[in-house]
């Protein structure tokens, strides 16, 4: 099976057969951050078919923390996506797990009470640290291997699960309420409405209209340019993000859509008692 394949890859990153797809096919990035080339061999194109299948139960096992990303791989087994989301913006320049170590190679809670949520902390320290590499393991398997009945049971179930989560993804009319009254110049708010709708002239939605021949962003020219590319995450806009008051690295936050950041702000606005936090990053936007 295909999926199977795709699952080796992540359990043999040495063998001969991993080491000429990544050098073909994504030499500088991550099996999960690669995008589909554009003259691929069969074998590829059906493992990327079955990498979303198998991103849905993988996650890391904690060893020595060198290879783990603390806000954007999931690595904790606990928590909802095995991944933490509480965020203190001064704590945002780590960047690996192992740097929440202390000396002596142990959790250094002093830095995981700064950095997370108590709900966190508590969780990561559960994680016993081993001097040994990172790997990968399938969640759902007492012994951490992968299988494909569990792989479709829970790609069922994701299914179901998106389909109930549609409606979070839908700002209520106090969130509108609350948008149009923000002390910002009215194009701002134009502007943050159009975005919410998913409606700006991404390249995206011009692809989607018939209106340009591919989605490409024109100015970094690494991937398809959608509203959260356009906004947050082209490395032309991160710096933007990154150099203002909130220095905030979008990547590390994980956001994956316009209306969870938005909701994103609004807490960390309520959190800093600072009510115009989010009339400011509208004006960012
Ligand atoms: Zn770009």
């Amino acid at each position: 099976m295909v999926a199977r394949q795709a699952w080796r890859m992540l359990q043999s990153p040495n063998a001969l057969w991993v080491h000429v797809l990544k050098s073909i096919y994504f030499p500088n990035s991550s099996f999960f951050d690669v995008r589909k080339a554009s003259h691929p061999s069969w074998v590829w194109t059906s493992i990327l078919q079955r990498r979303d299948l198998v991103q849905l139960g993988v996650r890391w096992n904690v060893g020595n923390g060198q290879d783990i990303l603390i806000y954007q791989d999931k690595w904790v087994p606990t928590l909802p996506g095995f991944k933490v989301t509480s965020l203190s913006v001064t704590n945002s320049l780590l960047s690996y797990v192992y740097e929440l170590l202390d000396h002596e190679e142990e959790w250094d809670v002093t830095k995981l009470n700064t950095c997370f949520s108590s709900e966190e902390c508590r969780e990561l320290q559960k994680i016993p640290i081993r001097m040994c590499s990172d790997s990968f393991i399938w969640h759902y398997d007492r012994y951490g291997n992968f299988s494909i009945k569990s792989a479709y049971l829970l790609a069922i179930h994701a299914a179901n699960e998106t389909d109930r989560n549609h409606d979070n993804l839908i700002i209520s009319s106090a969130e509108w309420k609350h948008i149009w009254k923000m002390q910002v110049p009215h194009k701002v708010q134009v502007f943050l409405w159009r975005a919410l709708l998913n409606s700006l002239p991404s390249m995206d939605n011009l692809l989607r209209r018939g209106i340009v021949q591919e989605a490409l962003c024109p100015f970094c020219h690494l991937t398809d340019e959608s509203i959260m590319h356009l906004l947050f995450y082209c490395p032309h806009v991160e710096p933007i993000w990154f150099g203002s008051a909130l220095g905030l690295d979008p990547w590390q936050l994980g956001v994956g859509n316009l209306v969870e950041w938005w909701r994103y702000i609004k807490r960390v606005a309520r959190q800093m008692h600072f009510p115009s936090l989010s009339d400011y990053c509208a004006v960012v936007c």
